[in-house]
């Protein structure tokens, strides 16, 4: 295995190669032509097989990992305590993203003055909602194998946590259950970083495509929207994550960015926190020194339930529709979408799109036009990019954070300049 820097540097540089040549590709004259559909039918191949690559670990990883975590702390009262602490994170800092997002656009009113004429049109596509009951009843599965089939994150942590509780209850019996899972998560965490070094062509490949078929153009009309959601985005990342590292963890808030470039690169180019999940497990439990009994069970968590970035692009999405279709929006508006919008992203698994799909739930629920998703849902795009990278920065702050207070968290391992080989398990 190389070193930390090598292997970081070169998915940024495959992400950098990657903006280039898309965007190169995009001034070529014949988009129909064969060089135009052979380099895209290429980067499709890559992209393609480097994300099912790594959403094919998704499911055994959250599982045994999971389990490991549990019985590793052995303490089902713990696990409880963990569980309380890491939803209090989660579900305050989306409500505090979401109001972020709402006082940023009220500010830059980035709806006002626009031509609608201008703008291209899409037919929204709107998903069955669900109540927060069915959400919460859905959390049980009915049958656990298929859960797993279906890659139903909740109820594959839930069958998880209940597994490893039940191992721990049991005892000295379960002993063979344990090693068995033990060692298979040696080997699905073994399978991850060899498939780390496919990252950099994958990032490359995924992002020549996005920009290649993605005509920035198309932003023009709504640049204000874009930009308006990117600062709102970087906002909550310097103020509340590196604030809550810094104040809350007493950690350099840089060095956490420097350990975790890699997964953020990865999150960046699939926009799918779901997919990014074995990488993002892997960067916090080796470069940012989290125990993997913490990480295996607030990081799968996190890429369901919890989606800061995604509640940033809603917010400034709602104020952004009600402007331009002249809708004023009371302070009781406010409130209502903080609640939709948190509450919306519970549930919701963190792959491509989603967001688009559950802004229609909170539109809905202050009586503003769904169709005005038609509106922005050309751009959404580079904007879902960006605002993965939030939703796993904010899985990973919290698990460090969580580890810390635990005393599951190895500050050597996050100072240290090369983490690549330590992990707070095999120096603890
Ligand atoms: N793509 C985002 C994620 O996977 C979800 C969304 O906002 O659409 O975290």
């Amino acid at each position: 295995m190389q070193n930390k820097k090598s292997l970081t540097l070169r998915i940024l540089s495959g992400l950098a190669l990657g903006v280039l040549a898309g965007i190169a590709m995009s001034y070529l004259p014949d988009h129909q032509g064969s060089l135009f559909t052979g380099l895209t039918s290429l980067f499709d191949l890559v992209g393609g097989l480097f994300i099912n690559s790594i959403r094919m670990l998704v499911v055994p990883l959250v599982f045994v990992s999971l389990f490991c975590g549990v019985t590793n702390l052995g303490d089902v009262a713990r696990i409880g305590r963990i569980g309380g602490k890491t939803l209090a994170f989660y579900l305050i800092t989306t409500a505090i993203a979401i109001s972020l997002a709402l006082l940023v656009s009220t500010i830059v009113q980035p709806g006002q003055g626009l031509d609608m004429a201008e703008l291209s049109k899409f037919e929204p596509t709107i998903a069955q909602r669900q109540s927060l009951v069915q959400t919460l009843q859905n959390i049980i599965p009915i049958n656990p194998v298929a859960a797993m089939a279906e890659g139903n994150m909740l109820q594959i942590i839930f069958f998880a946590l209940l597994s490893g509780v039940s191992a721990t209850l049991v005892g000295a019996r379960a002993r063979p259950v344990i090693d068995f899972c033990e060692s298979a998560n040696a080997v699905v965490m073994k399978m991850v970083m060899l498939l780390m070094h496919l990252a950099p062509y994958g990032v490359f490949a995924l992002i020549a495509k996005t920009f290649s078929t993605t005509g920035l153009d198309a932003m023009l009309p709504l640049i204000k929207y874009v930009l308006t959601v990117i600062a709102a985005l970087l906002l909550h990342m310097c103020l509340v994550y590196m604030g809550a590292l810094r104040v809350i963890g007493r950690l350099k808030p840089l060095k956490f960015f420097r350990n975790y470039l890699l997964a953020m690169s990865v999150g960046f180019s699939t926009a799918s926190s779901n997919g990014t999940l074995p990488i993002s497990i892997e960067t916090v439990e080796t470069r940012c020194g989290v125990a993997n009994s913490i990480a295996s069970f607030t990081m799968p968590l996190g890429a369901t339930i919890n989606m800061d970035g995604t509640a940033i692009m809603q917010g400034v999405a709602v104020v952004f529709i009600a402007q331009v279709y002249g809708i004023p929006l009371s302070l009781e508006s406010f409130l209502i979408v903080i609640l939709t919008a948190t509450m919306a992203s519970i549930g919701t698994a963190g792959v491509p799109g989603v967001g688009m799909i559950t802004l229609s739930m909170v539109l809905e629920s202050v009586n503003l036009p769904v169709e005005g998703i038609a509106l922005i849902i050309g751009v959404d795009r580079l904007l879902d990019m960006t605002r993965t990278v939030v939703n796993i920065t904010g899985d990973a702050v919290c698990t460090i954070l969580i580890a810390k207070s635990e005393g599951k968290f190895n500050p050597e391992v996050y100072d240290s300049e090369n983490s690549e080989k330590i992990s707070f398990d095999s120096v603890a």
